[in-house]
């Protein structure tokens, strides 16, 4: 099968109770449904190596906490995790991802919607070799704009998710192939699906998470890994000329993994093809 489809069911706290696999050539979702017409819900995108996810306890610790900022009600990560496999079961060998999603439901109901797919998706050998153009994209919020406005859900998961699509043809009318976001007054931040992190000599860092982004799952895993390598690893605060004096720079993320910088607004910057194809090793070796 290619893509498997699980629809959650939910009891009267909101919570999920169970799953059924259905058809995902059949049409599901209610016209009204909130994550179509309002983008009014979250997600987690896992990775899949040969139906095995990768980091799923990450994912679903994130999960929570996206429900939770936007208020949604808490979920019981067991019965998401049963949905998750038993869609992963069905993809078949070879690289794939699987997609959770939480959405406040029908217009005017009080049942969250639910639904998890898995999908399988090309390898990214070309990109993990050649890295990405990147260019920098003021996001126009402070870096500082978590604490002092957290009703705009920065950092949280949110289907919300047009803005980060936008950037990619922006992006694209530039020659670019990716995107970093850069805060109002001038610190970096995030790519629009993947966090950044930066080698200098045998240190890593990476942007604070407390600057609106999301907290990456790969990151954080690349990090603890590191470390064990000997690599002293770190969250600051950075601006673009930190990106330029940087040894190397990767946009990391769950399904296309560690991707190397290959150029900032047309500078270019080396690929460590070396460090890239270890920590993409590594996070292969992490599907259980
Ligand atoms: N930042 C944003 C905005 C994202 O959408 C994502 C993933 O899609 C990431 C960072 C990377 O997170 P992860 O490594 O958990 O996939």
């Amino acid at each position: 099968m290619s893509t498997a489809l699980a629809l959650l069911t939910f009891g009267p706290d909101g919570a999920a109770d169970g799953h059924r696999l259905v058809d995902p050539e059949v049409p599901q979702l209610h016209v009204t449904e909130l994550a179509a017409t309002r983008g009014d819900g979250v997600f987690e995108t896992v990775g899949l190596l040969d139906g095995r996810p990768l980091k799923l306890a990450r994912h679903l610790a994130r999960f929570a906490e996206s429900a939770r900022m936007l208020d949604l009600p808490a979920q019981d990560p067991s019965v998401w995790s049963a949905a998750l496999h038993a869609v992963a079961a069905l993809v078949g060998p070879g690289d794939a991802y699987v997609k959770l999603v939480l959405s406040r439901g029908i217009e005017g109901g009080d049942t969250p919607t639910g639904w998890a797919f898995a999908t399988p998706h090309p390898p990214f050998d070309d990109v993990h070799r050649d890295g990405l153009r990147v260019v920098l994209l003021d996001r126009g919020y402070r870096h500082d704009v978590a604490q002092t406005s957290p009703w705009l859900l920065q950092g949280a998961k949110t289907l919300s998710y047009a803005i980060n699509r936008a950037v990619y043809r922006e992006a694209a009318r530039r020659g670019a192939d990716d995107v970093i976001f850069v805060s109002s007054d001038g610190y970096l931040l995030e790519g629009p699906t993947s966090t950044l992190v930066l080698r200098r000599g045998q240190s890593l860092v990476t942007p604070r998470a407390d600057l609106g982004i999301l907290a990456g799952t790969t990151q954080a895993e690349v990090f603890e890994w590191a470390a064990g390598e000997g690599y002293a690893c770190s969250a600051e605060l950075l601006t673009p000329d930190d990106l330029a004096a940087a040894d190397a720079a990767w946009l990391v993320s769950s399904v296309r993994l560690a991707a190397p910088v290959s150029a900032v607004d047309g500078t270019p910057k080396p690929v460590d093809a070396d460090l890239t194809t270890a920590i993409n090793a590594h996070l292969r070796a992490l599907a259980g």
